[in-house]
Parts: C-alpha cells; sequence; structure tokens
C-alpha cells in the first residue's frame, strides 16, 4: 500500500467514527496530503471503500505523474466544477456527506444542499488535519532537508551582510539561495526586521538598511517541494549593547529549557509555560505577547499550537517550532526559532543554525 493510501485508510476509519458516508475533501493542502498530488482546483471524494479525484484537463498530466493508479474524473473545458461534482456523489450513492467546515465556501455548501436534495450534508472538521498532525518517516525526511536548505541560504546571507544592503534586498537574496539549494522557494515571505522594526513579530520587509541599527532579525524558511522548515535568528551587525546581550540571554535560555521539556505526554501548554517562566522572571513577561510555537508540515502554521491553554499532549511524530520573543517598542525585538520532532523518547531538533550569542555575530 502506498502512504497515500495508508492515509485514506485511516481517514476512513475516521469518516466511518463521525457517522457520514462520505467526506468531500476541498481543502487543497488535505487534497495533497491524502493523494500526493500537488495541483489545485481539485477536490477528493472518499467514500467507505474507494475514492474519486474531480480534476480538469490542464492537470492531466501532472496527475498521471503524481498519483497514477487514482480514480479521476477529469471535468470537459464546459463542465463546470459544481455540475462534476453533483454528478459524482450522485453516483457514489452517498447519503449522508461530509464536507470540510473549514474550507468549503457558503457559497458552494449552498448549491450542493440545493442541487442534492437526497443527501445530507454534515459540516466535519480537523478530520484529515488529525492525520496530518503526525508525520511519517517521509514527511519527516523532507522537512530535515527544508531545514538543511535553510540552514545554508541563511549562512551564505549571514556572511555577505553589508551595511547598505536592504531588509527587501535581503528577503530577496534568501528566496535566491534557497533556490539555489535545490528548493522550491520560501516557505513564507522572509520577515527581515532591521533594530526598531524587530519590535514587531511580523514585520514586512521594508527600505530600511543593516547599516541604520545594530541588529537584524531573520524568520525564514524553506520548501523542499511540499513540506516546510521555519527559522529565526538574530544577527548582531554592530555595536554589541548590554541590553541586547541580556535580552538575548533570557530568549535562548527560555527557548533551550522549552525545547528541553518537549517529550511525549506533556502537554502544549505545559512547554508554553516553561519559556513563559523564564521570561517572566527575567521581568519581561508582558513583552512576550504570542505563543510559543507552532506545527510545521505542508503548511508553515498548522497544529498542534503551543501555547497558554493548549491541551493536546505531544505524541511522536508531531513537529512544532520553538520561538519565544521579547519585544520593546523603538528598540526592536529578540527572536529565536528552531523545529523539533516528538520522538518517542523525548525530541530531536531539526534545525542546526548556530544559537549562541557569539554565533550572531555578523561576518
Ligand atoms: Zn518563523
Ligand atoms: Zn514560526
Amino acid at each position: 500500500m502506498t502512504r497515500f493510501a495508508s492515509r485514506r485508510k485511516k481517514l476512513r476509519a475516521l469518516i466511518r467514527k463521525t457517522g457520514v458516508d462520505a467526506l468531500l475533501v476541498t481543502n487543497f493542502t488535505n487534497v495533497t496530503y491524502l493523494t500526493g498530488f500537488t495541483g489545485d482546483d481539485s477536490y477528493l471524494l472518499v467514500t467507505a471503500r474507494d475514492e474519486v479525484l474531480v480534476s480538469d484537463q490542464r492537470y492531466t498530466i501532472q496527475l498521471e505523474e503524481e498519483c497514477p493508479g487514482l480514480d479521476l474524473k477529469i471535468r470537459g473545458p464546459g463542465d463546470g466544477m459544481l455540475k462534476t461534482v453533483v454528478g459524482v456523489l450522485r453516483s457514489a450513492k452517498v447519503r449522508r456527506l461530509g464536507v470540510e467546515a473549514a474550507s468549503m465556501s457558503v457559497e458552494l455548501y449552498g448549491q450542493l444542499d440545493k442541487h442534492l436534495a437526497k443527501i445530507e450534508l454534515a459540516g466535519t472538521s480537523g478530520l484529515v488535519e488529525q492525520l496530518r498532525i503526525i508525520k511519517d518517516s517521509d514527511e519527516i525526511q523532507r522537512i530535515r532537508l527544508a531545514a538543511e536548505q535553510a540552514r545554508r541560504a541563511f549562512e551564505v546571507i549571514r556572511a555577505s551582510l553589508t551595511p547598505d544592503q536592504t531588509e527587501l534586498e535581503i528577503s530577496a537574496e534568501i528566496e535566491n539561495q534557497l533556490r539555489r539549494f535545490g528548493a522550491k522557494g520560501c516557505s513564507f515571505p522572509p520577515i527581515v526586521a532591521v533594530g526598531p522594526r524587530a519590535a514587531l513579530p511580523h514585520a514586512n520587509p521594508s527600505g530600511r538598511r543593516i547599516g541604520e541599527s545594530d541588529f537584524v532579525l531573520i524568520d525564514w524558511g524553506s520548501n523542499e517541494g511540499l513540506y516546510v522548515s521555519d527559522l529565526t535568528r538574530v544577527v548582531v551587525t554592530g555595536k554589541i549593547s548590554s541590553k541586547l546581550r541580556r535580552v538575548y540571554g533570557v530568549v535562548l535560555k527560555a527557548q533551550v529549557a522549552a525545547i528541553r521539556a518537549i517529550k511525549p505526554g506533556v502537554t502544549a501548554a505545559q512547554v508554553d509555560r516553561v519559556a513563559r517562566r523564564i521570561i517572566a522572571k527575567a521581568g519581561f513577561g508582558k513583552r512576550f505577547g504570542h505563543g510559543l510555537g507552532h506545527g510545521i508540515g505542508l503548511e508553515v502554521h498548522e497544529a498542534p499550537r503551543l501555547g497558554a491553554g493548549q491541551a493536546t499532549v505531544l505524541k511522536p511524530g508531531m513537529v512544532v517550532t520553538v520561538e519565544p520573543g521579547v519585544y520593546f517598542p523603538g528598540w526592536g525585538g529578540v527572536r529565536i526559532e528552531d523545529d523539533v520532532l516528538i520522538t518517542r523518547d523525548g525530541h530531536e531538533v531539526l534545525t542546526s543554525v548556530p544559537k549562541e550569542f557569539e554565533d550572531c555575530l555578523a561576518g
């Protein structure tokens, strides 16, 4: 059985448990996860016995390459998606159809409801996501590759920083370097934030130049083709202030302690608390205004979240970021982010960019 077939088999068990006859998968990332097909505009119907991918003629060759053997319903140029899906559902003899509440539009829901009087629609949530949260060996291998590409690109960037470079130029150069190292591209538009701009956890790169401050925060990741990495490092490009050294030391201590706490059986909230306590003890509690981390995989933000109130129990195969941050408006911010795999006996840090303060000096 291919890894995709085995994922669909697991999904069938969840479909049965939910009390529906079939699930119409409309989230394209979930379709990719279940089939290997990387195009969009395609839905997958998974019934108790089989499955069919509804796609269109632009993808015929790609489908043969990416998911040979999968049952396809290819719609012609004149056939709308709705009409085709309605036809497929009628001939599949589905009576109670699960739909993905988080991705199906209200419009499509209304149209299906109108055209399929005999089929009862039932909103479901997180069925495929429940499977995606635990990565198999192939997925872990791909995340490792994305982490390695990110490291190599960063090394080139760090060694070549000059005072006249702008945040925008560095951001473009990260994308360029990632592709040179075999990546499909960035996993998200990189954050390159010089000095005070680093106080914005989600700063958009601007025309500000490296030489305008003493440090720069870079938050970047690679997409190796399907799976992503997500890292943050601070690079000291000017004078080392005692404030920067102190804040960096606190954030690093919190990050290392949180990573050390990661193992199967602990909750996402417990790991968050480890970092938050250390930062609060240093007097920066109010300066750490976001969750500790998030899952990564096919998407750069997926389950589980590490944060206060998150009851998810960590299990082997989950991959999460650990990224505490401390921010001061007008001064800047420090965040340190790595990607961590939960293993049977603890954890493994998948990212390997050095992060001691001395490692952060430019050049
Ligand atoms: Zn990040
Ligand atoms: Zn992140």
